[in-house]
């Protein structure tokens, strides 16, 4: 059943008819979905004659800034006086691919909150809380971009897709959804993926654009943390890789690098769960990973590491010692079994 309700559906047609000043912001850290569900709904909205500004809290990482209006979007974090204006001056503003406005951070939170504008929430993580006037929210959908061409279908325009707008909104469900290999990947974001694929998206490009751009510091970065950084605890089928702010000084790397490493830990045969503990200004953000349901990792997130996410891709944060942190992490898992 569509999370559109038609009712809904028309109530978002009149704000955007009235709107003056549409903004659309996504959470912190951005992603493939963060960015690709904001440039195919900012594409979208210029086709229909409703333009927008796309205001993040941070910069996006290089892998994703081949996309197209990408280094169009004003991040909070160097553009901060320009989101803060947008935001006060909005008459209606899109949230995506977050389910709390806290995940904006702490800096551009309040200027969210605040902001008079109408807010749409679209989004597909757990527990969405009350803070805008529609909320579409789906935890059981992959993506936020499959949200966007679900939204886009709602309004009747699918056939307004177009490569423009379909390829940010394949890469965001291409990345969210480990290309088409999570629990999440259903037969209708296979449809999807085709219809974008029917609407002039080049899927090859886009998967060479995303996986094929490692730089050799990134690589080396990735064969040391590998190599000497990657711990197994057997009896507790976990893979564990931290990396201190020394270590990564070491090898000279870009924001984004890091993305993907707890992946390749929890590829380890026989490996239900894996972290990854990074050291970065001091506090130690935290990627949690698993498999199955059985070993959901977003309640360990938001218990013990001021955190939270989906069943089996979550985050965190700790203000402990890097090797404080990870033995809490050993500790909550051995008392679980
Ligand atoms: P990642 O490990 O890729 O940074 O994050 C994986 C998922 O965990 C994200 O999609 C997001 O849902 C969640 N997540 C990551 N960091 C945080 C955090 O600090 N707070 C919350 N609530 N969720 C997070
Ligand atoms: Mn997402």
């Amino acid at each position: 059943m569509s999370i559109f309700k038609r009712d809904l559906i028309l109530q978002l047609q009149q704000w955007l008819a009235e709107a003056k000043q549409i903004v659309i912001v996504s959470h912190r850290s951005p992603d493939g979905d963060s960015i690709g569900s904001s440039l195919g709904l900012s594409h979208y909205l210029e086709l229909k004659g409703f333009p927008s500004d796309v205001c993040h809290p941070d910069p996006a990482p290089e892998f994703l800034n081949w996309l197209d209006g990408a280094k169009d979007i004003i991040n909070f974090e160097t553009h901060r006086e320009q989101v803060i204006q947008k935001l006060a001056n909005a008459d209606l503003i899109f949230c995506l691919d977050f389910n709390h406005v806290s995940r904006v951070g702490d800096d551009m939170m309040p200027f969210l909150s605040d902001a008079k504008a109408k807010k749409v929430m679209i989004d597909h993580h757990q527990n969405p809380s009350d803070f805008a006037e529609i909320t579409f929210s789906d935890p059981n959908c992959c993506s936020t971009s499959q949200l966007i061409v679900e939204l886009i279908d709602a309004f009747g325009d699918s056939k307004t897709i177009n490569e423009k707008i379909g390829t940010p909104l394949y890469c965001g469900i291409m990345t969210d959804t480990g290309s088409f290999r999570f629990v999440s990947t259903t037969a209708q974001t296979h449809r999807i993926i085709a219809h974008l694929i029917e609407s002039g998206v080049k899927n090859n490009l886009i998967h060479e654009h995303v996986y094929d751009t490692n730089t050799l510091n990134r690589l080396r970065l990735q064969g040391f943390a590998l190599a000497e950084k990657l711990q197994i605890w057997e009896d507790l089928d976990t893979a564990v890789i931290s990396l201190t702010q020394e270590e990564v000084k070491r090898f000279p790397h870009q924001k984004g690098d890091t993305e993907g490493f707890v992946n390749i830990a929890l590829s380890i045969n026989g490996m239900k769960r894996a972290a990854f503990f990074m050291e970065k200004d001091g506090i130690i953000k935290i990627s949690f990973r698993s498999k199955g349901v059985e070993n959901a990792v977003n309640e360990i997130a938001s218990k013990y590491f001021h955190g939270g996410g989906h069943i089996n891709a979550a985050g965190g944060k700790s203000d402990q010692t890097i090797e404080e942190a990870i033995q809490l992490f050993k500790t909550v898992l051995q008392n679980e079994k």
